[in-house]
């Protein structure tokens, strides 16, 4: 880290500024509640925010009326359960395949041949190999020569890493890929409308992921907020970046403002990657993807197209990619969880049956599930430290 990126990170951390801030996010909440507003619902689409809401113990230091919740944003808690399915009984079959780690342990629904995941499935003997990077797994499938599939999980952050090999001609023609590509904002559409159809206290502003947005700019999220005439904020994600995103968000309620603002304006335009989505809209095609937990959304996927079909594993394996039966596993709550309908703590089976080291559900898997960030950082330790530092009655 450069001096000058090792100041910034340390601003962005500092109680005294954090403390400032929120003092700001009390006063505007206070404001909103002379105006008669008594809640204020902010939903979270990135694993990494909750990440730092949870860690830093941000939601301790938000007034009573402002709840922060965290939505659809782990790319691997949303993975359907066929994918996880396919990919089992490929590897059972002797094909290769290829996984990051957060996906190693995925569980899904119907158990394949005895396996429930591709951990269990390489304990049988199948052929699982976790990777660091796509690229890894495109050298060693090219140097092996064997069939091989690379389980390829993501949102639009890791879309373009797989377009460019493809683009280049990089990837051998023994690799194909088992896509589970989705796109954020009609997720979040999703999510957020769920709230009301379900007669719930509705979404009051979105803090839209920074990490996404570098892709696709602020502008889909300024579009979905005008529809749904909401305040979007794109957040960085140190403490800092995400209380200064809350205020605006207040700012803009308060003011009646639809529409998006960035606060991650160190790395986030309005517009987004050009060559990113440039390479993403040649390689591949967006199509109504199912997403575990939440169901088909319309227009949220991508799926290979014209020449690149030729890697899509489930055209080259023959593969089923409907869901075709509940994809939520007996007990577990991930679905609302996911939604932002359900915190962790209010399922039954949180750190009982379902830990970090021996996850039970989708959300308890990755580093970016909502289930494991609590259970690793939620309540006590540094929440309770910085809400105490702060002395927000100050
Ligand atoms: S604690 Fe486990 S079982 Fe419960 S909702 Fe979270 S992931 Fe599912």
């Amino acid at each position: 880290m450069q001096p000058a990126e090792r100041d910034l990170s340390s601003l962005l951390r500092s109680e005294e500024l954090a403390q400032r801030i929120a003092k700001l996010v009390h006063r505007l909440a206070s404001e909103l509640a002379q105006r008669g507003r008594k809640t204020v619902k902010l939903m979270n689409f990135c694993g990494t925010h909750e990440w730092t809401t949870v860690h830093y113990g941000i939601r301790s230091l938000m007034p009573p009326t402002v709840e922060l919740v965290a939505g659809p944003g782990c790319p691997v808690c949303i993975t359907p359960s066929y994918c996880v399915e396919n990919a089992i009984e490929l590897a059972l079959d002797g094909v290769t395949v290829y996984t990051f780690g957060d996906a190693y342990k995925l569980p899904a629904v119907r158990r394949v041949r005895g396996a429930r995941s591709l951990a269990e499935a390489k304990a049988q003997g199948g052929n699982v190999k976790v990777v660091y990077s796509f690229l890894d797994a495109v050298k060693h499938a090219r140097a092996s020569g064997r069939e091989s599939v690379f389980l390829a999980i993501g949102f639009e952050t890791t879309a373009p890493s797989y377009a460019l090999s493809l683009s280049r001609g990089d990837v051998p023609s023994n690799l194909k890929l088992l896509t589970a590509l989705r796109l954020t904002p009609p997720a979040a559409r999703h999510a957020i409308l769920a709230t009301i159809e379900r007669g719930l206290e509705p979404v009051s502003g979105i803090i839209a992921p920074g990490h996404v947005s570098t892709i696709v700019g602020a502008e889909p999220w300024d579009r979905l907020a005008k529809e749904l005439k909401l305040p979007a904020v794109v957040s960085g994600f140190e403490p800092v970046d995400l209380l200064v995103s809350i205020s605006i968000l207040l700012e803009m309620i308060l003011g009646g403002v639809s529409g998006a603002r960035i606060e991650y304006t160190r790395l986030v335009t309005w517009n987004g990657n050009a060559l990113a989505k440039k390479l993403i809209g040649e390689v591949f095609e967006t199509v109504d993807s199912h997403w575990r937990g939440l169901g088909l959304i319309a227009a949220s996927g991508l799926e290979l197209g014209g020449p690149y079909k030729a890697y899509d594993a489930y055209d080259a394996y023959g593969l089923k990619k409907v869901e075709e039966r509940e994809d939520s596993l007996s007990g577990c709550k991930c679905p609302e969880v996911i939604m932002g309908l359900a915190k962790p703590i209010e399922c039954p089976l949180f750190m009982k049956v379902c830990t970090p080291s021996k996850p039970y559900g989708p959300c308890m898997v990755s580093s970016e599930g909502t289930c494991a960030i609590w259970a690793r950082f939620g309540g006590g330790g540094l929440a309770d430290k910085v809400a105490a530092t702060l002395e927000l009655g100050g």
